[in-house]
């Protein structure tokens, strides 16, 4: 089967192709979507692990600093939520994988330096040890979709032994998988 794209498409792809490449770099926090979530998931050996990108909008609905008691609490809520971590982000059972750390660095919510554009992200980190990394090809989001509301769509990178993956998911698709 051949795939025709009208020609205006195309070209447009074109000229789109550079352009969105140099506009959004990873780790540019001033220029995340809100309700995309980005993973990178890398499997080496037995460690598992996943780093998780959110704009603040999409786990706490503001990217600034707190100002109010709610907002505080919730705020502490979210960073307290995310360091118990393992639960929100649950690999396949069939792997095997027991939660080693987990790192959260938000520094907007954590009284660093005012953010210095109108967004905010917050990166986590979680590592884990599988017994059988082998059987790795889902992990089940449905904790993390269901605390956090406003993500509509998580896209991943998957670097494992197996190969290399995009894997994408979009509510009210609970699970992530690739590579099968
Ligand atoms: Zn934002």
């Amino acid at each position: 089967m051949t795939l025709r794209l009208p020609v205006p498409t195309v070209l447009s792809l074109l000229l789109l192709g550079p352009l969105a490449a140099t506009a959004a770099p990873r780790h540019d926090h001033g220029a995340h979507e809100h309700g995309r979530v980005a993973l990178e998931i890398a499997l080496d050996g037995p460690t598992l692990t996943i780093g998780l990108e959110a704009p603040l909008d999409s786990l706490l609905g503001f990217e600034r600093a707190p100002r109010t008691e709610a907002e505080k609490k919730a705020a502490q809520a979210v960073l307290a939520d995310l360091r118990a971590g393992a639960g929100l982000i649950v690999p396949d059972a069939a792997a095997q994988c027991q939660p080693v750390s987990t790192t959260v660095d938000a520094p907007t919510l954590q009284g660093g330096a005012a953010a210095a554009g109108e967004h905010a992200d917050l990166d986590a980190t979680f590592v884990l040890r599988c017994a059988r990394p082998q059987a790795l090809a889902s992990l089940d989001l449905g904790s993390l979709l269901d605390r956090f509301r406003r993500i509509a769509r998580v896209e991943a990178e998957i670097v494992a032994p197996a190969g290399q993956f995009k894997a994408a998911l979009q509510r009210p698709a609970r699970v992530l998988r690739w590579g099968r």
